[in-house]
């Protein structure tokens, strides 16, 4: 018997001498049928290509050449046809014995018994098949299947450059990636989107499959293999998709994986076939995607799918196919699919073009989808195993509301959706012409309704929404978007443009709120550092007073954006009294060079603290005799409160803004600032969902700062509520308390006409 090696390497090397001849498509058709056939040791060996939506047999050896361009399958059809549809490999001892054999008599082929066909894939679509038929009834041997495999792909490279199919032809790609699919996530931000699938990270496309020098392709993937490992290491020093969430686990399977000799051999193996390492990496990949699909079981799908990752991220190191989808620019309106992404990767995309984005993972409060919010991007999370589902370029509809993808979907649909988008506009412009409406309760209690915002593309939405000024401007997103430190120059030009953007309305720059899962490349932690738990971690104030230069530079060019005005500035992460000391100290030392150097100072400076870690509610008493006003993270400091991550897809639906536990403490916060007269806002994502700001009225908080979409709906809210009443109400159930809090508020909502979907 052949090895695999050995019979895949003689049939490529006379398939390469096959296409380097000079013969037309349908001679080197005819001569390939041959090899294999003589190769393999099979009476016939039969070539179907994709025309018109339908396999033809293109070339046979051994069954009826009158056969030849007239037999023709459906996609589906036979077990030529069940192959393209499912893309999947037959090996079947008794072809006749297959429930989707169809006999066809003018190809002669009842005296074979046994079937085996591949096939033909281009572009994850089936293009055609090859298929080889023996008179005995025997299966065919795995080394004898591989063989095929590999011709199958030489095949599709052929049949690429002779252009022997249209490559606008969609049939035969299977069912699960042509009809319409429906998959489920969750609400990450609301809102419906519809545009064409693009992966953030590309699948490579493989040219060319027949290596001119083995050793080179041998070199070529030694070297991939090392970089990947290197990224794998790197990638678990610095959580660089995600931080917390699964990455922990999944990176432990990367490693495995990258450093499986299995793997790597059998790469190797290909290579050593003949095949070229794009090739051979692709190919392995295929026979292990065969394998695992005859095993039903959830958790190897899942490793699978980490597999799959791995491999492609191999294609892109060996191809030099590098770049993200973002580095290629969108071309139409896009829907964003990846497994996790930084906020800075978000970033990169053009706003206009970018509808709607798909996250395997992904969470509430992470940032990448408080970014997303607040461009107005509908985002569903937790969908898994997107790639085996979704292909490059098919259309989607994102109904961010339901947590729910429509793929390829039906006309029928895609006009539902159109009727639910025009009647969303027509929300979206009900809730524009309250822009000059007040944020009154219906006791006349104004309440303050800021916006939160991090770049200069943000400040239109101030003047559109009305609200009364920002509440927290994120001033790391500048540090984001920049592929190296931002100057101070460049700082101080964009808070200047933001402060006369603002004009009288009150602006809160945070300083730079680094960490976490805002991860800067160009600010790393000391050479061997690594962290276990980033969001607890070197972030915010803490690096801000380590690298104190950081902090200085950002003061200056704040101190001086705001000349002749009243400069708001707030410190992310205080944990401790102190550290907002010596972070004011820091602008003051500023404040006080200027002063010497004669520049012109702000009119005044408004120091503020974020509460975002609960140690410092201990300690309120000290710190807010302090301050000009205090903000509560609410997205921080449920995440400590509840010791969640706040990114961790498996707890994202786990713990509720509405529980006891965060409304006893946000109301103890409101009671213990209270005799200090501090003015106290909510600036965490919580204060922009309308049933946790009608809680937050009841606990006494009448300053919010939120996402700016969410202005509209939550004045509204406000407009209706009895500030007196659902004050009594949250005092009453803080007293005894019900564990699902959610429902007794929507409860109560309802029973005063209050929508608060
Ligand atoms: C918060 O933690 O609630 C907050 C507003 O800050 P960020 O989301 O940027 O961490
Ligand atoms: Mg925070």
């Amino acid at each position: 018997m052949l090895t695999a090696v050995a019979s895949a390497r003689a049939i490529l090397t006379s398939l390469h001498e096959v296409m380097a001849s000079r013969s037309g498509a349908q001679a080197k058709l005819n001569r390939i049928v041959d090899v294999i056939g003589e190769n393999l040791n099979s009476e016939v060996c039969s070539i179907y290509l994709l025309r018109e939506g339908m396999l033809e047999l293109f070339a046979t050896r051994g069954l009826e050449q009158a056969a030849v361009h007239v037999t023709r399958m459906a996609v589906g059809e036979g077990l030529v046809g069940t192959i393209a549809q499912n893309i999947e490999t037959l090996n079947l001892a008794e072809a006749a014995s297959h429930p989707d054999f169809a006999f066809r008599p003018e190809t002669g082929e009842e005296r074979f018994h046994s079937f085996a066909g591949v096939p033909i894939v281009r572009r994850q679509r089936a293009v055609g098949v090859v298929a080889v038929q023996h008179v005995d009834p025997r299966r065919y041997e795995e080394v004898e299947i591989e063989a095929l495999q590999t011709v199958a792909m030489v095949l599709a490279e052929l049949i690429a450059n002779a252009e022997l199919i249209d490559d606008e032809d969609v049939a035969g790609v299977p069912d699960h990636l042509t009809g319409p699919d429906r998959l489920k996530g969750q609400t990450l931000v609301k809102g419906l989107a519809v545009g064409q699938a693009v992966f953030h990270q590309p699948r490579v496309t493989i040219e060319h499959v027949v290596a001119e020098d083995t050793e080179a392709e041998r070199q070529r993937v030694y070297r991939a293999f090392d970089k990947m490992r290197e990224q794998i290491d790197r990638m678990a020093s610095q959580a660089e998709f995600g931080v917390g969430g699964e990455h922990e686990e999944v990176l432990e399977t990367y490693r495995m994986f990258a450093y499986d000799e299995g793997w790597s051999r059998r790469i190797n193996e290909a290579i050593d076939s003949g095949l070229t390492a794009e090739a051979a990496i692709e190919r392995v990949q295929q026979r292990t995607r065969m394998r695992m699909r005859q095993i039903d079981d959830p958790l190897l799908a899942d490793r699978m799918h980490d597999l799959e990752d791995l491999s492609n991220r191999l294609l892109r190191i060996v191809s030099g196919q590098l770049g993200t989808a973002a580095s290629m620019g969108l071309k139409g309106d896009a829907i964003l699919i990846a497994r996790n992404l930084g906020p800075a990767e978000l970033l990169e995309y053009d706003r206009r073009r970018l509808k709607g984005v798909i996250l395997e993972e992904g969470s509430l409060t992470a940032h990448v989808v408080i970014v997303a919010r607040a461009m107005g991007i509908p985002v569903v999370g937790r969908v898994r195993a997107l790639r085996g589902k979704v292909r490059d370029g098919d259309i989607l509809l994102v109904d961010g509301d339901q947590g729910v993808i429509d793929v390829r979907p039906a006309p029928s649909l895609v006009e539902a959706f159109e009727a639910r988008f025009a009647k969303n506009r027509e929300r979206q412009a009900h809730y524009a012409t309250m822009r000059d409406v007040e944020p009154v309760t219906r006791d006349g209690q104004r309440i303050t309704v800021m916006i939160n915002a991090g770049l200069r593309d943000d400040m239109p939405m101030l003047p559109l929404t009305g609200a009364d000024g920002i509440g927290l401007f994120r001033t790391e997103f500048q540090f984001l978007v920049s592929a190296t430190m931002p100057q101070r120059e460049r700082q101080t030009r964009l808070y200047r443009d933001v402060l006369e953007a603002a004009g009288d309305r009150p602006v809160v720059f945070r300083t730079v709120d680094i960490g976490g899962d805002k991860v800067l490349p160009y600010l790393r932690h000391n050479e061997g550092e690594t962290e276990e738990n980033p969001a607890m971690g070197w972030r915010a104030l803490r690096v801000a007073l380590e690298r104190d230069g950081l902090l200085k530079v950002q003061a200056r060019a704040l101190i001086e954006a705001a000349a002749g005005r009243t400069l708001n500035v707030m410190f992310p992460m205080v944990t401790e009294p102190w550290e907002f000391d010596a972070a004011k100290a820091v602008f003051e030392s500023q404040v006080a060079f200027l002063r010497k150097q004669k520049k012109l100072l702000p009119e005044a400076i408004r120091y503020g603290a974020m509460l975002e870690v609960p140690a410092l509610a201990e300690c309120l008493d000290i710190l807010a005799p302090r301050l000009s006003f205090l903000s509560i993270g609410t997205n921080d400091l449920t995440q400590f409160l509840f010791a969640a991550d706040r990114a961790h897809p498996k707890l994202a639906e786990r713990y509720d803004w509405l529980s006891p536990a965060i409304l006893r403490f946000l109301a103890r916060v409101v009671r213990d600032v209270a005799p200090f007269g501090t003015a106290l806002t909510v600036c965490g994502e919580m204060g922009g969902r309308r049933l946790e700001a009608l809680a937050l009225l009841g606990l006494g908080i009448t300053r919010l700062s939120i996402t700016p979409a969410a202005v509209g709906p939550v004045k509204e809210l406000i407009r209706k509520v009895d500030l007196g009443e659902i004050r009594s109400a949250m005092d009453g159930w803080l007293r005894a308390p019900q564990a699902d809090m959610r429902s007794v508020l929507a409860q109560w909502a309802c029973a005063q006409g209050i929508d608060c979907d």
